[in-house]
């Protein structure tokens, strides 16, 4: 049994010394962007439809993550913002970004424990990636977590909250603690106002908190329920306690988790109804507002739960909506099982090309490729990364295996679930993702992997648009006509 489960429940930590009701409440805001720049020029083009501003990075900033800073709202709530739109926010809005760093950072001095999560690195669905991809994504979003909050997460969002065991095994292994699901992944009924423990493998476990379903819809989607933040706490969330499990002592989690960009973004206002909730008028009805991480270590799961593999937070059919033909999406032909067949049989071709590459160097090269990241932070160089392996850039080897480190990030991003969320493959989203394996292949073939392209090219020639007729190999050409 790991370390963290032992003991009994002893209320919150560090200087916070409150008296605690039992009744809790605990708002999480999922904050995320995909990668939007051109790989081949480093520039984020402009984006059609969100005028007056340049891109929807921009747009949204501006309607949502700085209004939501600068109110303070980020320290109101539990968090992730995903590393592709942190490191926007670094260079773009610093002042937003200084502001969610320091959020997270008054959690801790005040509780002992932050309220930011980290987030697997680049939005992949991790139940349809294979393992390494699987290891690398958390690596990735641990060290992005640790570079921007300079401390170790202790959560970790998955996107789109997709799950399979293979993946919380590899959380749990790397020294994750919790998670967050839809109620309906996990395998038996269970009670939303408590976390369970997953076991996953050799003896590990995660610990799950699932969402209140119901109050996530009404707070992203029922304009008649969030007119007024009075009204909420004392006739949606109050009804809702269980009288009885209060009163035999037990706590009791009342857990909302959204898209962040319901606050402010897809909804104008609601980061303000949001603040008066958490900061009035949920307290007036009794509820200690908390974070998941002091949740975690206050009350311990005492329950366990099996998850039932490849299902996630939007989809109804598990994983389907970013595979395959999906009601959820709409999708009126099959170009998602297309291009993703495309790019599977790309990456690993690329992926046995780096591996034959990194073997010169370690017995297990994905090891190397877990710290490259800290050459994507600007914290080590390539020459640094590989030193540590007895690798020397300036030979031929040690140059093309810098090469197909970045080749790999590229690989990594081309996976992108935003790709593959919408209906049509004449889109933005599977455009960049079609942009970032071109971005992979070119690389490749710099460090001497040749023989790849005509697959691959051959491969995205199956993936039609059902609005236009452009096929991803169409998409790809056009992109590689333009470098
Ligand atoms: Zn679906």
């Amino acid at each position: 049994m790991p370390r963290w489960w032992a003991g009994p429940a002893s209320g919150l930590p560090g200087k916070d010394k409150r008296k605690l009701t039992n009744k809790y409440l605990c708002v999480h805001g999922h904050f995320y962007q995909p990668p939007r720049f051109n790989p081949f020029t480093g520039e984020m083009p402009r984006e059609a439809g969100a005028e007056p501003f340049h891109d929807f990075n921009e747009k949204i900033d501006a309607e949502c993550y700085r209004p939501n800073a600068q109110d303070g709202n980020f320290e109101l709530m539990s968090f992730n913002v995903g590393p592709t739109l942190a490191a926007w926010l670094e260079r773009h809005d610093p002042e937003t970004y200084r502001l969610i760093q320091a959020a997270d950072r008054g959690h801790v001095a005040k509780t002992g424990h932050g309220n930011a999560m980290a987030q697997a690195y680049n939005h992949t669905i991790l139940p349809l990636a294979n393992s390494n991809e699987k290891r690398i994504q958390i690596a990735w979003g641990i060290a992005d977590f640790r570079h921007r909050f300079g401390r170790e997460p202790e959560g970790i969002w998955l996107a789109e909250t997709a799950v399979d065991y293979e993946t919380l095994c590899q959380m749990a292994k790397q020294g994750i603690k919790f998670t967050i699901l839809a109620p309906w992944q996990a395998a038996s009924g269970i009670d939303t106002t408590e976390p369970y423990r997953v076991f996953t493998c050799e003896g590990e476990a995660i610990v799950v908190f699932f969402f209140d379903h119901d109050l996530n819809m009404k707070i992203s989607f029922d304009e008649t329920q969030t007119i007024n933040a009075d009204y909420f706490a004392s006739q949606i969330l109050a009804p809702r306690v269980n009288w009885s499990k209060l009163q035999r002592g037990e706590p009791e989690l009342t857990f909302v988790a959204t898209d962040g960009e319901v606050y402010g973004h897809h909804k104008p206002g609601r980061d303000r109804f949001l603040q008066y909730l958490v900061k009035t008028a949920a307290p007036r009805e009794g509820f200690d507002v908390v974070t998941l991480g002091c949740y975690f270590h206050a009350h311990p799961p005492l329950h366990e739960v099996h998850i039932t593999d490849e299902t996630s937070w939007s989809c109804f059919h598990g994983v389907r909506r970013w595979e395959d033909r999906d009601d959820c999406a709409g999708d009126q032909n099959d170009w998602k099982k297309r291009l993703r067949e495309a790019l599977n049989g790309l990456a690993s071709r690329l992926d046995a090309a780096y591996q034959q590459i990194g073997a010169r160097f370690a017995r297990d090269p994905w090891e190397i490729l877990e710290r490259y990241i800290e050459v994507k932070l600007g914290t080590k160089t390539a020459a640094d990364v590989i030193a540590a392996f007895g690798a020397n850039p300036a030979s031929p080897e040690g140059a093309a295996l810098v090469t197909m480190m970045e080749s790999q990030y590229y690989r990594q991003l081309m996976f992108t679930s935003c790709g593959f969320f919408f209906d049509d493959l004449d889109r933005i989203e599977p455009y960049n993702n079609v942009a970032f394996a071109a971005k992979a292949l070119e690389l490749a073939r710099a460090a001497g992997v040749d023989d790849v392209e005509a697959t691959f090219v051959n491969g995205l020639e199956a993936a039609r648009s059902w609005r236009t007729g452009r096929t991803a190999k169409d998409i790809y050409l056009d992109i590689v006509s333009h470098r």
